[in-house]
């Protein structure tokens, strides 16, 4: 559920229409609904009652807004993070450290010590090497590191090629039959206490098979390392809950998961931590954009909007699809593919498909933005860094700025010599 809805003929965010933020703004423009964020990250944390004491890890990539983690911070979220610069951001936030986990393949040795003098609660290891390196770096600053190690449990999560991580070709975790030794190995050294395993097989899974067969594995792991006398207090399952962006998609509730959840794990004896990201984020936001033109085209009409891949690359990127309507519908409907003004044929976000009939100057959206949107922008063709709005029932902020391609060009050099 989110809070987009037709109010008299216009949709709104709210209680804001739309068409006021982008008079106000300009467009494009990305349009976040703080009722939805809060409604998420509420039933994400009901659906895991009966799962005993959890941590939730909110996904900063899927949309790293400082707003946004304002909200989610309220809401009792920590933060999973991938960068120095997430970690920086979750802090800014007034995320705690001791709730931010520290993920990501390729730590450098600055953030691992970062990380450190951060006092950040929780190091998710994705190679051995690294957690001797983590060892060595907490023995020096004379601190002890709270680490798990990743495990690649070879499932296919049955998702996007590009965004399965999960299968053992890919690059993220450690064999889970090679685990057991490395947990052996890491477990003498000091500066790491290393106190249980982490998965995450993929992002936007529709089905919860895959995840429950990598706990399955994750679950028989934790047993084998008890056996072998190691301390497990810790279980990190990860995210990758799928969201709706097109009508029949049809993914678990969080009610459905948490049940799961707490099926696999009822004899596991251990703090449960999950790293939600797209589930919180994905439908409580919009991108907001002007028709341009709509210009003919062979079979369909091109309806060419302001926003481009540079501001929404999901489309480009995996083939995504997101739903195209109008702010104000006139109820006619017309069979167009949708495209942005950026000079390559990936820049199109639809084809051949039924849409909201609209003309040059009309407003539109599309919808399920708010995750893996705006964070994945870039000033491609010299366009202006898309904007961010925050609503809050009838009111609303400005959470990002236009960058203006002058800005951007302000900071470039001409070298002396030429
Ligand atoms: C991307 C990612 C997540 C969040 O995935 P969603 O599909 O957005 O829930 C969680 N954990 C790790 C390690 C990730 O890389």
């Amino acid at each position: 559920m989110d809070h987009f809805a037709l109010v008299d003929g216009e949709l709104h965010c709210e209680a804001v229409p739309l068409s006021r933020i982008a008079a106000e703004v300009g467009t494009p423009v990305y349009v976040y609904s703080t009722a939805t964020l809060r409604r998420h990250a509420r039933v994400f944390r009901e659906g895991l009652k009966d799962a005993g004491g959890v941590h939730l890890a909110y996904a900063i990539k899927a949309n790293p807004n400082i707003a946004v983690l304002n909200v989610l911070a309220r809401e009792g979220y920590g933060a999973d993070v991938v960068s120095g610069g997430e970690m920086a951001r979750a802090l800014a936030a007034g995320m705690a450290a001791k709730d931010i986990v520290f993920s990501g393949v390729g730590k450098t040795r600055a953030e691992l010590s970062r990380g450190l003098q951060a006092g950040i609660g929780q190091f998710n290891i994705e190679l051995e090497e690294e957690g001797a390196v983590l060892a060595q770096l907490a023995t020096a600053q004379g601190i002890t590191a709270q680490a798990v190690l990743r495990v690649n449990p070879d499932v296919d999560a049955g998702t996007h090629a590009k965004i399965s991580t999960g299968k053992r070709e890919n690059k993220f975790g450690v064999p889970i039959g090679e685990a057991a030794g490395i947990f052996a190995r890491l477990s003498e050294l000091s500066g790491i206490n290393l106190r249980g395993v982490a998965v995450h097989i993929g992002s936007q899974l529709l089905d919860l098979a895959p995840l429950e067969a990598a706990y399955a594995r994750v679950g028989e792991l934790v047993a084998e390392l008890r056996a072998a006398g190691h301390a497990i207090s810790h279980v990190d399952l990860g995210g990758g809950l799928g969201v709706t962006y097109r009508a029949g998609d049809m993914p678990p509730t969080p009610a459905d998961f948490g049940a799961m959840v707490a099926r696999v794990t009822a004899d596991w004896n251990v703090t449960l931590m999950f790293e939600p990201g797209r589930v919180i984020a994905g439908n409580a936001g919009v991108l907001l954009t002007e028709v341009i033109w709509v210009k003919p085209g062979v079979s369909n009409p091109y309806v060419i909007v302001d926003a481009a891949m540079n501001d929404l690359a999901r489309p480009a990127l995996y083939d995504a699809w997101h739903d195209f309507e109008a702010v104000r519908p006139s109820g006619k409907r017309m069979m167009a593919n949708i495209a942005g003004p950026v000079c390559e044929t990936g820049d199109t976000f639809a084809r051949d498909r039924e849409i909201d009939a609209v003309r040059s100057g009309d407003l539109a959206i599309f919808r399920t933005a708010g995750a893996y949107g705006a964070t994945m922008a870039s000033t491609y063709n010299s366009r202006p860094l898309v904007p961010e709005v925050l609503v809050d029932g009838d009111r609303y902020a400005v959470v990002a700025d236009r960058i203006a391609a002058e800005t951007i060009l302000a900071a470039e050099r001409v070298p002396d010599w030429l």
